[in-house]
């Protein structure tokens, strides 16, 4: 019997890199997509990548909003998305307060095993998009293929923290990331 090939998958952030981040985002009405996320989104999808959103909501833990308001908000995420044919269909997030020290908060790389196990992922295929430092550093501690610093949300701040081979792109956007992406060769 032949084993299912494993898939890759781009993970991405969600603050600052797929959505206007404007702290602690704990309402629907204040997801709104950064310029041609939708279409990057698109162009990733169409080269056959699974598309996973991983984030850390400490908002939860601080008190802020509770985990069950991620739903409605990431519902309205899919509803901008859906006229790109872009949706995401796995979030993954941490919801503990930094001081917690728990195992599932970027940059320790939990969540992205986690996927990877439950959705049948090729980490060494994949490829993490972020706006912060810790984004990259979750991509190295997972043993992704790729990470890509986006200039969108904190992305300029980080940029200039950046310590070489921790980025293995720097973006303008997530659309810039996607075409980066797109022309890789196959692994
Ligand atoms: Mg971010
Ligand atoms: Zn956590």
């Amino acid at each position: 019997m032949t084993q299912k090939a494993l898939k890759p998958a781009v993970f991405l952030d969600r603050d600052g890199t797929l959505n206007e981040d404007p702290g602690y985002l704990s309402q629907p009405s204040q997801m709104k997509l950064l310029p041609h996320v939708g279409e990057g989104l698109a162009l990733l999808r169409q080269s056959g990548y699974e598309l996973i959103v991983i984030s850390n909501q400490s908002g939860v833990g601080r008190g802020i909003f509770l985990e069950t308001e991620l739903k409605p908000i990431h519902a309205r995420m899919n509803e901008l998305l859906r006229p790109y044919g872009a949706e995401i269909h796995h979030f993954y997030y941490c919801v503990h307060h930094p001081d917690e020290d728990c195992e599932c908060r970027k940059p320790k790389p939990l969540l992205i095993k986690k996927a990877a196990k439950d959705l049948g992922i090729d980490v060494s295929k994949s490829i993490m998009i972020g706006d912060k430092i810790t984004d990259l550093e979750f991509a190295h501690n997972a043993g992704c293929r790729a990470a890509v610093l986006v200039l969108t949300g904190v992305g300029l701040e980080a940029q200039k923290n950046l310590k070489p081979k921790l980025s293995d792109f720097v973006a303008k956007d997530l659309f810039e990331a996607a075409k980066w992406i797109q022309q890789l060769p196959t692994p």
